[in-house]
């Protein structure tokens, strides 16, 4: 085993001060074995611990950097802005450029709005799309994660599936009522939830990639139908694009479906790594936003300058000619091999991908809902997560978190991180 000891002590201290020792639950290390690995720095693919170990990194701080760790084109932006201030209150310059060249180049939205995090973002949207309807009731679907909005922290409960629980402690019971939860691949389930709601419903929000309980990815016609029914009866639909977008394209799952919803909401790779999330629309829906309309959205650090040109710079480097079509051939190259030698030795696995995100499935059927994965398979990521940090590739530490690629992998790294996999495969179902 590998020494981690200078971050089991950081650990320890920490937990004097933050609750479980972190500051967002997952980095807790709660579901694979060890202490959380203190990261000491980074550099494109690779991630250094205090005690000095190196990792490949696959998880690229869950999901922002899509050009690796300390690229030095937004490093520059980052240090040439900082030297004039790091926040004023005021529009700067560097909100205009960020908000212009997202506008140019994404044909599914008019106006945006930046604020600094992925869950202000829908929450935002969704206040948005209650003003701008006058209705307050928001269907969501099992499996799909809206940051820790209240009225988005439900799951569908047992029985009848329109009847939500909340999943956090905290949430009232009335707002939960608020709340439709729907599983995902469910058409006829989506059409009786739209007739019997129809007088209350603001909006339908869905990750249209789905991509924080595991990879779901959607059937087109499934979300085809999500749109046909959102426009037949007045509902704005929601993209939550915080993972998919800038990341599966510059359009993100809106361009790749060719599905325009109402409103799109950004976050992670916005930021080029910096705290920045955006909502998005048509300017006739985002004119309901104060001070042009009647919906209240503020932000004290909202467009920090340091941060627009963190975004700018990073954005600048994903539009240029071949990004995507490279980075997605990056992601063949692992998960090609890996999905090759499970078949042959009919291992429970196949890992699944779209643009350059994957998630590492410990089955064979396709799935499509939350409710299909199978839990007792986390047994295997946990192995699986502890012979990977003992060779150097770290992953998310959770089996039901996606894997990123970034632009600062290459092929050959990638080829030897998936022949490091398929030794653990041998290992683990030998
Ligand atoms: C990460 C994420 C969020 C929350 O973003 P934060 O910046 O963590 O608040 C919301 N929606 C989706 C789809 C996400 O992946």
């Amino acid at each position: 085993m590998i020494d981690r000891s200078r971050s089991q002590s950081l650990f320890d201290e920490a937990k004097n001060y933050f609750p479980g020792g972190v500051n967002s639950p997952v980095r807790a290390f709660k579901s694979v074995n060890g202490p959380p690995v203190f990261v000491k720095h980074g550099s494109g693919p690779y991630i250094y611990d205090e005690d000095d170990n190196e990792y490949l990194d696959f998880c690229c701080s869950w999901g922002p950097l899509i050009l690796g760790h300390d690229h030095p084109s937004v490093r520059a932006a980052v240090i040439d802005t900082v030297k004039s201030g790091t926040s004023f209150g005021t529009p700067t310059i560097h909100g205009n450029r960020l908000g212009k060249l997202i506008i140019d180049n994404h044909s599914f939205i008019e106006r945006m709005r930046f604020v600094s995090s992925g869950t202000e973002a829908v929450m935002s949207a969704i206040r948005l799309a209650r003003g701008y309807t006058g209705r307050s009731k928001i269907i969501k679907f099992e499996g799909c994660y809206h940051g820790h909005v209240d009225s988005l922290l439900v799951k569908a409960g047992s029985g009848l599936a329109t009847f939500g629980v909340g999943s956090s402690a905290g949430i009232p019971p009335s707002f939960v009522k608020e709340t439709i939860v729907l599983q995902l691949d469910d058409e006829p389930a989506l059409e009786e939830a739209f007739h019997i709601h129809k007088q209350d419903l603001a909006a339908v929000i869905i990750e249209p990639i789905p991509a924080n309980n595991g990879l779901l990815l959607q059937r087109d016609e499934f979300l085809r139908k999500v749109r046909d029914l959102c426009t037949q009866y007045d509902v704005l639909l929601i993209f939550d694009e915080v993972i998919s977008g800038f990341r599966v394209g510059f359009e993100g799952a809106a361009g790749t479906y060719n599905i325009k919803p109402d409103l799109i909401t950004f976050g992670k790779v916005i930021g080029g790594g910096l705290p920045v999330g955006a909502f998005a629309g048509s300017q006739h829906i985002m004119r309901h936003i104060a001070p042009e309309g009647p919906v209240y959205q503020a932000g004290t650090l909202s467009a920090n300058p340091v941060a627009m040109a963190a975004g700018y710079a990073a954005l600048q480097e994903v539009l240029k000619e071949g990004f995507y079509q490279d980075l997605a051939s990056k992601v063949k190259t692992l998960t090609d091999p890996i999905n090759s030698h499970a078949e042959e030795h009919k291992f429970p696995v196949t890992v699944r991908s779209i643009g350059s995100i994957f998630w590492i499935c410990f089955s064979r059927e396709s799935i499509r809902r939350a409710d299909q994965i199978n839990s007792e398979s986390m047994e295997h990521f946990k192995k699986l997560h502890s012979i990977l940090m003992a060779a150097g590739i770290y992953l998310g530490p959770s089996g039901y978190e996606v894997g990123f690629v970034s632009s600062a992998h290459t092929h050959l790294q990638l080829t030897n991180a998936s022949k490091i996999i398929c030794q653990s495969l041998d290992q683990i179902f030998s």
